[in-house]
């Protein structure tokens, strides 16, 4: 599977192929259907090739069904298009009154096309790592980041902490408040998680009530103290909809590479374990993985 630098490193050229190749690709490679969006991105291309293919063979007919999405700029460019037809006409038919000043704003047009199309494809880019409730990354982001980050730290030897972190008896929120004030509670976590990492770290919402943080660099007692400060940050913190402050807690299962496992899905298992101890214990702590000699 194809990393997110490298499927974008496939994409511009493929997306150029469409509007300058002789013969375009008529389907995006697999790794590059993974990116979300990157399909209709793709035929959006397709079928605006086909337009202009059509407009070029002098068919002032065709139409174009982009669904709306750029359809401010393409607008444009068709009421450009229509313009400049009209004006051709009217010179052919002996009408010289006619200003030919159309080029400049068929240019504009385009531009602001291609630079709308630019601009799409940023977002689909930032939406396919994030997770739209909380705004944190998503899984799939850290599933593709963690390799990287490991090899890093084992170039510069360094270690990567990361905390799993679980609210607790977040189902009784749910149930007693709603299922609204539980969203209200995840985006309040994730907005707080946001606050406490650096640019370095990754937060990620890694699935229903659970979050992994990744400290790279940060060693047990710096992340232990990191985590405390999250957690004791969380049980003060005041949610919108919920009345009182507070009553809120999550607890944490702390592992640090290459201590507790040295692949990425060794030190999730590793936090994972502890995770259900610090459940076990009592819930709303941090619990340090176990030394596997230990
Ligand atoms: P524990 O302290 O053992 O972690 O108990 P818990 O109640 O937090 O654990 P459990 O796994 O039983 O419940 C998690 C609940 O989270 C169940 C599920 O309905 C809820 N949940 C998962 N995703 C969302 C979401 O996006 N929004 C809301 N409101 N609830 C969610
Ligand atoms: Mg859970
Ligand atoms: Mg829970």
């Amino acid at each position: 599977m194809a990393d997110g630098d490298t499927r974008f490193s496939m994409a511009f050229p493929l997306l150029r192929g469409v509007l300058h190749d002789a013969v375009p690709p008529t389907a995006p490679p697999p790794a590059l259907g993974a990116l979300e969006g990157f399909d209709v991105l793709f035929a959006e291309l397709h079928s605006l090739r086909a337009y202009t293919m059509s407009l070029a063979e002098g068919d002032l007919g065709a139409s174009l069904d982009m669904r709306g999405r750029v359809s401010g700029a393409l607008k444009a460019l068709q009421a450009n298009l229509r313009h400049l037809t009209w004006q051709t006409q009217a010179v052919a038919a002996g009408d010289l009154s006619q200003r030919v000043q159309f080029l400049g704003e068929f240019a504009t047009a385009f531009n602001t096309m291609v630079d709308r199309l630019g601009k799409q494809q940023e977002q689909l880019k930032d939406q396919a790592m994030r997770d739209p409730l909380t705004g944190l990354l998503n899984r799939r982001y850290l599933d593709e980041t963690l390799p990287r980050e490991f090899a890093r730290a084992t170039r510069e030897g360094r270690p990567i902490a990361l905390l799993m972190i679980d609210v607790d008896r977040f189902k009784e929120v749910n149930d007693t408040q709603g299922h609204a004030a539980g969203d209200q509670v995840l985006r309040a976590l994730g907005g707080l998680l946001r606050a406490m990492t650096r640019a370095s770290d990754v937060a990620c919402r890694w699935g229903g009530e659970e979050f992994v943080v990744v400290l790279p660099g940060a060693p047990v007692d710096a992340a232990t103290r990191r985590a405390d400060d999250m957690r004791l940050a969380f049980a003060s913190l005041a949610i919108p909809g919920q009345e009182s402050r507070g009553g809120n807690s999550f607890s944490v299962g702390l592992s640090v590479f290459p201590r507790h496992g040295d692949t990425p899905e060794g030190l999730l298992e590793a936090a994972d374990r502890a995770l259900y101890r610090a459940k076990d214990g009592g819930r709303n702590r941090v619990e340090v993985a176990v030394d596997p000699a230990a």
